[in-house]
């Protein structure tokens, strides 16, 4: 049984056959999955699919390339949903250096208002970082985000960088690029996570894993990504699943 911590199966690419792709997962074992929602749109699109599966939840956050359009109403709105029974976990949300639609200045303003919202309402969090590392660990720290923990989601970063987040009660969750042949860093930093700090994901629709790289990627897929970390920590398949799906329960408080 897997746990794939994060899928945007509220995307527009999953309209034609969302139900066919859930059943896949279900097929390949993948029983638990977060959708996670960053907008208006995505975000009630997360909650609709969770109310309708059971093991599947949601994550509300706001995206840092479109922070530029999160209001005042929006942060309420945030805090409202963390009430709902299936939301477990704010994000995602962090920082995003590649696209500049949204000055630094207010990705890192929205970002660290949704770090004080999580620990108003106590979820852990969901981070975004692209490019961004250096601020994303200062920020954290500054905000005190230890208190709530949460996940640096499809990390990419070096070992160094993962020994600070997991210094500040962090999962690492890892995704396709993992199974990249040329993935050097995250397989190094694979290697280092602790096994009780360690997540899987898929990000899909995007970042499939080898051998679909390119492709539209899809929860079933996660089962690739467990098999690359458990041959990393030498495990068994089996022993990886069961370590990253009692983590994510664990970090989601589901039971
Ligand atoms: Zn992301
Ligand atoms: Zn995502």
């Amino acid at each position: 049984m897997l746990f794939d911590t994060h899928v945007h199966l509220n995307a527009d690419q999953f309209e034609e056959d969302r139900a066919e792709v859930i059943k896949r997962a279900h097929q390949a074992g993948v029983t638990h999955m977060v959708v996670v929602g960053f907008d208006e749109k995505t975000i009630k699109g997360a909650l609709e699919i969770a109310e309708e599966y059971e093991n599947i939840y949601a994550a509300v956050g706001w995206h840092p390339v479109d922070a530029i359009d999160m209001t005042e109403d929006h942060l309420a709105w945030l805090e409202e949903l963390a009430a709902h029974p299936k939301v477990v976990a704010l994000g995602e949300m962090g920082l995003d250096y590649h696209w500049d639609k949204s000055p630094k200045e207010i990705q890192k303003e929205v970002f660290r208002k949704q770090i004080r919202l999580a620990k108003k309402v106590k979820l852990p969090i969901i981070i975004h970082n692209r490019e961004a590392s250096q601020d994303i660990v200062d920020i954290l720290n500054e905000e005190g985000a230890a208190e709530v923990g949460g996940i640096m989601h499809c990390f990419s970063g070096s070992v160094e960088i993962a020994r600070a987040c997991l210094d500040m009660n962090f999962h690492i969750s890892f995704g396709g690029p993992v199974t990249f042949k040329n993935a050097k860093k995250p397989k190094e930093v694979a290697i280092e996570v602790p096994l009780d700090r360690l997540l899987i994901e898929t990000d899909c629709p995007y970042l499939a894993p080898h051998p679909y790289r390119g492709k539209r990627n899809e929860p079933a897929y996660v089962q690739l990504v467990a098999t690359q970390i458990a041959e990393l920590k030498e495990l068994t398949l089996e022993q990886l699943a069961e370590q990253t799906m009692n983590n994510a329960k664990k970090l989601f408080n589901i039971i």
